[in-house]
């Protein structure tokens, strides 16, 4: 699973003093600062377009085609993804990785804020390459363009087409109610669950029917009342996506929809089996049929690399933000998790708005100020100047790597 073994030392640029090292950071900030307002109006864009996962082709266009502007290798539909991509710039390792989000949810946009996750990673892209043509330095840095983060896990079809093969380390940032370092990312897995059951006239002749609501509700309940002995770093939520056709009749198909989630694989596994349970025992109750199937990829926890993110604190205080909270204890999923047990990564969230949280029409009305789009670019440069350091500081590759393998 870990792919740490290389000799990372043999990468490194030369060892560079402090000075030096704070010069270069300054020339990737100005890089950053130079395409400001491009970046926003990038980033506006996408949110006046909100595209649900693997339907991102707006974003998908106006990101490749500004990369590609900007002087960066683009290769669109990348891995045969056709809302991926992926662009570089440099040569040679540490070859550092910087991710850009970019799908909607349905009805309420942006309210994930992926908009401003796709102006962090072309920003500290753009800073990275404003070092690496300057200073002469070794290394490539690569943008990876990750479609459909809310639903099916884009990043896991990445990961299983190789795109994270020879890349060093990969990292993100996060728009979030606050500044938190290590977000509390759950393992994750979502079901479709449909139960059948036969048809009748609901008045006349009932007892010819079977239920399939019945079987969706007891489910429901079922699950309900499994909720108090679950781990308190579990979570199970669901939707009847489908509860019938007419109230006249006995409904003969019906459809739920679940997440389910706990603080590793294992313990999501164990959870999982308990959930089948409460659901195959309300089909036996009412005499119906139940398939379930998984609609996602398997979401991993966020095994977030120490050494990365004490760099990324250190960055990011140094540039004005002194109020990081290692974590809020708040649980989520991402499948960042999956890249983060593939090569050394963060998933720091940094905070916009006043108090508004994710998925809420609130949070959209947020994710296009001009407030966010400052702290959207110190974030960035809080990403250029940790791979700065990676590629500036004889050992630390080895080091975050070494961390990875023991983590
Ligand atoms: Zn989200
Ligand atoms: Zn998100």
């Amino acid at each position: 699973m870990h792919n740490g073994g290389e000799l990372a030392t043999l990468y490194c640029n030369q060892e560079m003093d402090t000075a030096v090292k704070s010069e270069v950071k300054s020339t990737a900030s100005a890089g950053i600062e130079s395409c400001k307002s491009e970046l926003s109006a990038l980033s506006d864009e996408i949110w006046r377009n909100p595209e649900l996962g693997f339907n991102e082709h707006k974003a998908h266009e106006l990101l490749t085609n500004f990369l590609e502007k900007k002087g960066f290798t683009v290769e669109r539909s990348y891995t045969g993804i056709e809302t991926a991509f992926r662009a570089t710039f440099g040569s040679g390792r540490p070859n550092v990785c910087v991710i850009c989000e970019y799908d909607a949810l349905p009805e309420i946009g942006h309210a994930c804020g992926h908009n401003l996750i796709a102006e962090a990673g072309v920003a500290a892209g753009l800073g990275l390459k404003a070092v690496l043509e300057s200073k002469e330095m070794k290394g490539t840095v690569t943008i990876m363009g990750t479609p459909d983060e809310e639903s099916k896990g884009g990043k896991v079809y990445l990961i299983e087409k190789g795109a994270f093969e020879n890349i060093d380390l990969a990292m993100m940032v996060h728009p979030a109610p606050v500044n938190e370092l290590k977000m509390a990312a759950l393992a994750c897995v979502d079901w479709k669950i449909t139960y059948t059951g036969k048809a009748a006239h609901a008045a006349a002749f009932p007892w010819e029917g079977v239920n399939a609501l019945d079987a969706a509700v007891m489910a429901y309940t079922s699950i309900s009342a499994l909720r108090q002995q679950m781990k308190p770093t579990c979570r199970v939520h669901g939707i009847i996506s489908n509860g019938g056709a007419k109230p006249n009749i006995i409904p003969e198909k019906t459809e739920l929809m679940y997440m389910i989630r706990g603080y590793k694989r294992t313990e999501t596994l164990d959870l999982c089996a308990r959930v089948r349970d409460c659901f195959d025992s309300a089909a036996i109750a009412t005499g119906c049929q139940v398939k379930i199937e998984e609609d996602s990829k398997f979401f991993e926890d966020m095994n977030s690399n120490d050494t990365l993110a004490k760099l990324f604190l250190k960055n990011i205080e140094e540039l004005g933000v002194l109020n990081m909270v290692e974590s809020t204890g708040e649980l989520g999923s991402t499948d960042m998790g999956n890249v983060s047990y593939i090569v050394p990564s963060i998933h720091p969230c940094y905070a916009i708005g006043s108090g508004e949280v994710n998925h809420t029409r609130e949070f959209t009305a947020v994710t296009n100020t001009p407030e966010a789009h400052t702290a959207t670019l110190t974030a960035a440069k809080a990403m250029a100047h940790t791979c700065i350091d990676v590629l500036t500081t004889d050992g630390l590759l080895e080091k975050i790597k070494e961390d990875f393998k023991t983590q």
